[in-house]
């Protein structure tokens, strides 16, 4: 990784860090679910709007470090459009990114900006927290929709 890529993805972590975008509750949110990560004190709350299988709105509030913010505000810019599955495919590939620095994965976007997160382990779950409660946001939310089916 060139000097020049590396500066640009600092600078972008520190965009989204101190000036999140989507940072605000949600009305109309249809799948909320909140996280919160004890090593670092971040905590999350997720908000979307989940309209015949595709997410519409995205927003999230709460409180974290600079990681965590910057990533959950990179993934609600990214879910929009996505389908429920394509949201936690995304979240499969993020993690293998900042886990294994597997970067091969195509719609990672900017995503990459948090790759460097690998080489601090205890920061992981900074980057990880707003992806982990989506998952429980999608996944929750189905099981009580199959709950009222029967
Ligand atoms: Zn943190």
């Amino acid at each position: 990784m060139n000097i020049n890529i590396s500066e640009l993805y600092q600078e972008l972590i520190i965009d989204h860090g101190t000036q999140p975008r989507n940072y605000h509750a949600m009305s109309d949110a249809n799948y909320t679910a909140e996280g919160f990560n004890p090593l670092c004190g971040d905590k999350i709350k997720l908000y979307l709007l989940i309209e015949h299988d595709i997410v519409n709105k995205a927003s999230f509030e709460g409180a974290g470090c600079a990681i965590s913010t910057a990533s959950a505000s990179i993934m609600t810019e990214m879910l929009v459009g996505k389908t429920k599955q394509e949201a936690l495919d995304l979240f499969t590939d993020f993690k293998k990114l900042i886990t294994t620095g597997d970067d091969t994965c195509t719609n990672l976007g900017k995503l990459l900006a948090l790759a460097s997160v690998k080489n601090f382990p205890s920061r992981i779950k900074c980057a990880t927290l707003s992806w982990h409660t989506l998952d429980s946001a999608i996944k929750n939310k189905e099981a009580i929709a199959s709950t009222e089916e029967f």
